[in-house]
């Protein structure tokens, strides 16, 4: 006799009839309050060697049933490795057929991501001390709204997710992240961490995650089109946020979601705004293309039509931080002209590639007045008689790459200059403790170079010690050093 039940952490079934497994009925309950569903999340027990035909009666009336199509659910039996079993769809009913080999064997619409998983997540950024745990209110059920803080760098990015709680992919894209931010070896993200500050929400919605809903939180507000007017009583969830980042500002904000059907990586931008600028929407088109070419995950074929200008959803998360806030690190002219970001039409990998925040960065200020025919200038330190900053501007001019040089001695260190470099490789990538420099030093001297409160004053004051070249893209990326390696980064500086 097999028994099903979903009365767990994201769990999701009602049963309308199991007393034969190879017919057994079963509906997707709908979210709190609300007409959405699809998300489905339960447990068969009793099942080993049973062969199982799991009929989903209400399938053809979920919220996105073209997401059925040529769709497998995905079944486990330790509930760490999820697997994808055969699956129908007719059309109106979703029947999964299997035979567990264990006792119990647990089923879902996609990997889950329990909301007790994210706990874990906090709990792990907090406890190696590099990420701060936050808590910036209650959702409607009096869970814990959590946001973690990385770094401490001038510019405020956020990055939010799973506001639709049956999108459990966002959990892993989250778990991801985090993981990365908190990987001490990890070089992008300690660059990233010494130039902003990272705030991440992994779970803007407990409340559905932890009910299992699809969409909505516990009083049925889809928070995704809540950012217009957030409520303190339905969608306190989105309140509680866009409160801390009218403190923070934003730089930029990216919004996490997941697709039912289209299996792609992709940014849903913010194309619809009204009063969009060109320039805006240059950055957004810029950050796509540049993030196509950093990773073979992401790609800009595929994904949501563009709204037309004017055309976009104003309750969405896309823009709206920037229609109530702010942004620190903004141009006036944006706010004298009053062009303010609105929201996209509503995507499901959602970014908003806001206005760069003006660095003060070694290589001068970041931005476009920075760019020579389209490409950015490198700003190359070293010695003008140095062998290899030489080949190294030779090899730049023999790839048309537009770049200036800087002389160490000549031109001078600052110490903000110093500490931006050492905050993004580190002393010992940027300190040269094998030239003659070097062993001008008396002992005293030197182990200023292991001392994170010296090691600035040292450099500054003795600016051949600096391990050369070191080349700075027109965003503060750093490359320290000439050798086959740094070449291929160099190049994609510019
Ligand atoms: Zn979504």
């Amino acid at each position: 006799m097999i028994h099903i039940s979903s009365q767990f952490d994201s769990g999701n079934i009602e049963v309308v009839a199991a007393a034969s497994p190879d017919a057994v009925r079963l509906r997707i309950v709908k979210d709190a309050a609300a007409d959405f569903f699809q998300w489905f999340h339960f447990r068969v027990s009793g099942a080993r060697g049973v062969k199982l035909a799991l009929r989903i009666e209400n399938a053809g009336a979920a919220s996105y049933p073209k997401g059925w199509e040529g769709y497998r659910a995905v079944a486990s039996t330790d509930r760490v490795n999820w697997r994808r079993v055969d699956t129908d769809y007719d059309g109106g009913a979703l029947t999964i057929r299997h035979t567990p080999d264990a006792d119990a064997v647990w089923f879902a619409y996609f990997a889950p991501y329990s909301l007790d998983r994210h706990e874990d997540l906090v709990a792990r950024a907090q406890a190696r001390g590099t990420g701060r745990l936050d808590r910036l209110g209650a959702t409607v059920e009096g869970r814990d709204l959590d946001m973690l803080t990385f770094g401490s760098g001038p510019k405020p990015l956020w990055v939010i997710g799973r506001q639709h709680p049956g999108e459990s992919m966002c959990g892993w894209f989250m778990e991801g992240l985090v993981d990365r931010l908190l990987d001490p070896h990890d070089p992008v993200a300690r660059a990233i961490m010494a130039r902003a500050t990272l705030r991440v929400v992994p779970n803007m919605n407990p409340d559905g995650v932890f009910r299992g809903h699809l969409r909505t939180n516990a009083t049925g507000a889809n928070l995704n089109r809540e950012w217009r007017d957030p409520s303190p009583t339905n969608s306190p969830e989105v309140f509680h946020v866009v409160r801390r980042m009218e403190q923070t500002g934003i730089a930029m904000c990216l919004d996490v979601h997941g697709d039912e059907a289209l299996p792609y990586n992709f940014i849903a931008g913010y194309e619809g705004v009204p009063n969009v600028s060109e320039a805006h929407l240059a950055r957004l088109t810029r950050y796509k293309g540049e993030l196509a070419r950093l990773t073979p995950d992401f790609q800009v074929e595929h994904g949501y039509p563009k709204p037309a200008p004017g055309q976009g959803n104003l309750t969405t998360s896309t823009g709206s931080p920037r229609q109530h806030l702010p942004v620190r690190g903004d141009d006036p002219g944006d706010a004298v002209q009053g062009r303010r970001q609105q929201p996209d039409a509503g995507g499901r990998l959602v970014a908003r590639a806001q206005r760069e925040a003006r660095r003060k960065l070694p290589g001068g200020d970041a931005g476009d007045d920075r760019r020579l025919g389209g490409r950015a200038v490198i700003t190359v330190w070293g010695l003008k008689n140095c062998d290899t900053c030489r080949k190294a501007r030779a090899w730049l001019d023999g790839r048309a790459v537009p770049h200036t040089f800087k002389d160490v001695r000549a031109d001078g260190l600052t110490a903000p200059e110093v500490r931006a470099w050492l905050d993004a490789v580190g002393a010992d990538a940027l300190v040269n403790r094998r030239g003659t420099t070097w062993r001008g030093l008396d002992d005293a001297a030197q182990a200023k170079a292991d001392d994170p409160a010296t090691v600035v004053d040292l450099l500054v004051a003795n600016p051949a010690l600096v391990k050369r070249p070191v080349f700075v893209g027109a965003d503060g990326a750093i490359v320290v050093g000439f050798g086959k390696a740094e070449q291929a980064r160099v190049e994609a500086l510019s």
